[in-house]
């Protein structure tokens, strides 16, 4: 008998599917902390975190209870902070809202804070069995490849004609398995540059590789236009080895991590020309480090100047103590080359 396409999908993913801790539960809590650390992170690097956030706040009531600066502690390394700050809000929308118990169903999750309609697809379909596709990267490269569909990606219109197709192909009575076949399935075999199709199940009905077309697909309309930004960290360093730290406000990135003094400029500065931007008096120049760190959208060009410095009228703190706030990857990459 013929198997039809999500039912071929599940059969291969019940043999091949890869042993995932999140995979061991249905609990709503446990699968959006999941969902939420693996946006934008690898699986490998996401575990850890998954592991170390449960461990720390094990239930929502828990994470309602912390605070920014603790959370983000947490959160520190993975990258787009915005992330951990809305699970913060959801976290207390659940406990005013709904008595402390995660929601599973679509209607209540698409309303929280930070959860969109992947998340929302995802969450729902595998907790509480509900019809959701879900459509991510993966999604996006194996049904373009498999019916070679002539649609930018980045169009909100694509999405939308993803997810119709997506209803299309779940499974109704397994949705959750069909959903995690799905990424699976596109991270595994139809992978984005050395996609394994001379193993795969749907070879002989997919569209691109019939036409030799595998690489043409998914595509974009936009390039991402990359922003170039130089960003200048005073760090002073006093006798007793004491420095001065901020928080970083504003809307922009790393908002809420902590930061050394920042001049930021057009292109990169000389030490001579950023010790012309100093308010304060120092005793001795004494290095200069560079960093390079992307973004999805930046690239950041960061130099560390070092000062040394006698009185400074500032509360300073203490360099061991600096491992106890959330500073962004790169300046902590620096830190920890002090110590
Ligand atoms: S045949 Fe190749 S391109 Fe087509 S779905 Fe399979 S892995 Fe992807």
């Amino acid at each position: 008998m013929k198997l039809k396409f999500s039912e071929k999908l599940i059969e291969w993913y019940r043999v091949n599917k890869r042993n995932l801790p999140w995979r061991l539960t249905k609990q709503p809590y446990k699968i959006w902390v999941s969902e939420i650390i693996l946006q934008q992170t690898r699986i490998e690097q996401g575990e850890k975190y998954y592991y170390a956030f449960l461990e720390k706040y094990p239930n929502i009531s828990e994470l309602a209870k912390t605070n920014d600066e603790e959370l983000l502690k947490v959160w520190e390394g993975l990258g787009y902070y915005s992330r951990a700050l809305n699970m913060l809000k959801a976290s207390r929308v659940v406990l005013n809202n709904y008595k402390g118990i995660f929601p599973s169903n679509y209607d209540d999750l698409i309303k929280l804070p930070g959860i969109g309609d992947y998340t929302a697809s995802a969450i729902s379909s595998i907790c509480n069995n509900e019809v959701q596709p879900v459509v991510d990267g993966n999604v996006f490269r194996f049904l373009s490849r498999m019916f070679k569909i002539d649609l930018p990606i980045d169009k909100l219109k694509t999405k939308t004609y993803f997810k119709k197709l997506g209803f299309k192909l779940i499974d109704v009575v397994n949705p959750g398995d069909f959903n995690q076949a799905m990424m699976d399935y596109g991270s595994m075999v139809c992978r984005p540059k050395k996609f394994q199709c001379h193993k795969c199940l749907f070879s002989s009905n997919c569209k691109a590789f019939n036409s030799n077309t595998v690489m043409l697909y998914p595509f974009k309309e936009k390039r991402i236009k990359i922003k170039h930004r130089f960003l200048n960290y005073i760090f002073i360093i006093t006798n007793d080895r004491k420095t001065l730290i901020k928080k970083r406000n504003g809307n922009g990135i790393w908002k809420n991590l902590y930061e050394f003094p920042l001049i930021e400029t057009k292109k990169e500065s000389s030490v001579n020309e950023i010790i012309k931007e100093l308010d304060f008096k120092y005793l001795k120049f004494i290095s200069e480090k560079k960093i390079k760190h992307k973004l999805t959208h930046q690239q950041l060009n960061i130099s560390f100047f070092t000062f040394k410095v006698s009185n400074f009228d500032d509360d300073l703190t203490d360099i061991k103590a600096l491992s106890n706030y959330p500073f962004p990857r790169p300046i902590n990459k620096f830190i920890s080359e002090l110590v």
